[in-house]
Parts: C-alpha cells; structure tokens; sequence
C-alpha cells in the first residue's frame, strides 16, 4: 500500500515538473526573450546561493510570494503551474513525507517564476512608460538648416542685429505672410498692434508671440495722437490695448509706440511704459511699393537700428520676402526691441524715448 503511495506520488511529481517546466518556459518567453530568461536563471542561481543582500531580498520576495500565491489559490501569474503545484501538494503531502521536498520545490519554483513575471511586468511596463513619454516629447526633426544661424544665446550682443518693427496691424493677410517669413530665418520682430483689431485678428498675434516676437501698445483705436488727449483718454487707450493682447494673446504690452510717433512731456508721463519710435523709416504707408521699402532698408540699415513698417499692405509683405533673408544673410540678427535693448545693457525706462540702440 506504501509503495502505492509512492508510486502515485512520483507520477504526480513527473507530471508536475513537466507541466511547471513548460508554463514557466511559457512566461520566460512572454516576458521578454532571452533576457528574461538569463534574468530568471540568475535569479534562480542567486535564490539558491542566499549569500548576498540581493540573494536575501530574492529570497524574502520568495516568501512573500509563496504566501500570496498561498491566498489566493491559485496564480494569477502562473495559473496551470501553481494550480498543479497545489494539487500535487496536497495530494503528495498526504501520501508520503517523501513528497514534502516536492511541493516545498514545486511553491518555490512558482514563487520564483512569480517574481521573475512581476520583474519582466515592471521591465515591459518601464519601457512602455518609456516610449511613450519618448512619442509624447519627440518632436519631428528638421532636416533643413537654420536660416538665423543658432547661437548658444540669441541674440549674441557681440554681432549686429536690427529690430524690425510693424505698426497698425494686426492684418492677418499681411501679418501672417510677414511672420511665415521671420519664422522661415528664425528671425524676431515687434509688432505694435492697435488694441480695436486684436479680437478680429488675435490669431495673428498669438502666431507673433508663438514665434518669439513681442506685442507693443499702438493704442486702442488710432484716432488720435496722444498729444490731443487728455491724460486719462491717453491712459484709456494704452490701458485697452494691454487688456485686449493680453486676453487674446497671453501677452501684455510692456512698450508703446504713439500714433504718428507724436509725443509730449504729459504723454510720456501718462503713458507709464517705454516709449518707442524709429531710426530708419521705410515710408511703407505712403509708397505702398516693394521696391522703395526694400531700397530704403537694405544698404542702409546699420547695427542697432529700429526700422519702421506696417502690417497692414501687401507691398510691405512683399518687400520682407527680400529684406528678412536679405538682412540675415548681411549677418545681422533679427530682434525684438527689448531683445535689442537687451542685448545692447540698455535698461528700459517709462516715459523715455528710444529710436536706436547701437553697440556702443
Ligand atoms: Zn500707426
């Protein structure tokens, strides 16, 4: 009756190894290939040799494991291995002490596959977290190169840079072929807008600060020259613009360019901010003709100059088709005012007045 036992027992344990042997190589190759599987055989060396703190945290990984895969019965790793490891437990158990090594191999095996399958869940899980972060932040490379030479810092105070300036817009037809152009030679411009046209056209601005140029203060409606308003209407116009930019651009003027770049003593005091106005005027509103805007900027620009145009006609557009690549190819860097006063250590004051910022 003994030998029965045994021998029903040792069926049992074939039966067992051979099953646990063949879900485990399952799960190695579920789990990553000839890594994991080097990963479980080391794993299997280091539980066994018990000498070091890795060895010793595989270890206690082990009981904790085997006290899980206890609870729950059966695997939720491994389930054919572990159901067959608790049946032939059982069944061994009760036939022959003989039996005890089998199932304390057969719970430690499941244990150790259990902890092998959790390490490949967090390798493959890694790895996906991984990925997909990678697609998230990679962005499509460029092949072409940079028109505007990159330099570690922009603009580079020790070259020549000019701040190209457009006033009256936005007009997205003229705004946005402008902009294509800055944004094609990486190059920078200030655009003072009239506060009453931001709504209409806030694309247009919003695209301006997107490329890294800044949003001056032309006032809100382009009535009047601030030198025929009272301080509080000066104030009104200047206050308005800054609201409507902000709400619709995310960008609150911190410069003023007055209409007709008419100024008195009340206007700079009233307007609170730095006010700008010109060193090389193309003329652009009156010419409306490429040709004469691009012959009054190319050839006679010069480092530090503020140039200005306006946004609102085709031929000014026109005429940056050649003056943006013109200008940068000449070596000059294409800058915002504040960039420009920047990068010259030129503070900017309220109620001053500047037209050029030269190196000095
Ligand atoms: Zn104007």
């Amino acid at each position: 009756m003994l030998k029965k036992y045994k021998l029903a027992a040792a069926i049992l344990a074939a039966v067992l190894i051979v099953t646990t042997t063949f879900s485990y190589a399952q799960v190695t190759e579920q789990s990553g290939g000839a890594d994991a599987a080097a990963e479980t055989a080391a794993a299997q060396t280091s539980a066994q040799a018990g000498t070091d703190g890795e060895n010793n945290q595989i270890k206690q990984q082990e009981q904790t494991n085997q006290t899980n895969a206890a609870a729950e019965g059966v695997s939720r790793v491994c389930p054919r291995s572990s159901y067959m490891c608790f049946v032939g437990m059982s069944a061994a158990m009760s036939a022959h002490m003989s039996s005890r090594s089998f199932a304390s191999k057969c719970i430690s095996l499941s244990a150790i596959m259990l902890l092998q399958k959790e390490k490949a869940q967090k390798k493959t899980e890694s790895e996906a977290q991984q990925n997909g972060q990678t697609s998230q932040t990679a962005q499509p490379v460029s092949t072409e190169e940079p028109k505007q030479p990159a330099a570690a810092v922009f603009p580079d105070p020790s070259k020549p840079m000019i701040a190209l300036t457009f006033d009256d817009g936005p007009y997205s037809p003229v705004t946005d072929r402008i902009l294509a152009k800055l944004e094609e030679y990486g190059g920078h411009a200030t655009f003072f807008v009239v506060g009453n046209r931001i709504k209409t056209y806030s694309s247009s601005v919003q695209r301006a600060v997107a490329a890294g140029c800044q949003i001056g203060n032309h006032t809100y409606d382009h009535k009047n020259q601030l030198t025929k308003l009272s301080v509080d209407a000066i104030k009104d116009q200047i206050h308005q613009t800054d609201i409507a930019a902000a709400y619709y651009a995310g960008a609150a003027p911190v410069l003023v360019r007055p209409v007709g770049g008419a100024l008195n003593d009340t206007v700079k005091a009233a307007v609170g901010k730095p006010l700008i106005n010109w060193s090389v005027d193309t003329l652009d509103w009156k010419s409306r003709n490429a040709e004469s805007v691009k012959s009054r900027v190319l050839g006679h620009v010069s480092d530090g100059d503020i140039v200005l145009m306006h946004d609102l006609y085709p031929s000014t557009a026109d005429a940056c088709d050649t003056i943006i690549p013109e200008l940068v190819k000449s070596g000059y860097q294409l800058v915002t005012v504040s960039e420009l006063a920047a990068a010259r250590g030129i503070t900017l004051e309220n109620g001053t007045l500047y037209t050029k910022m030269a190196k000095q």
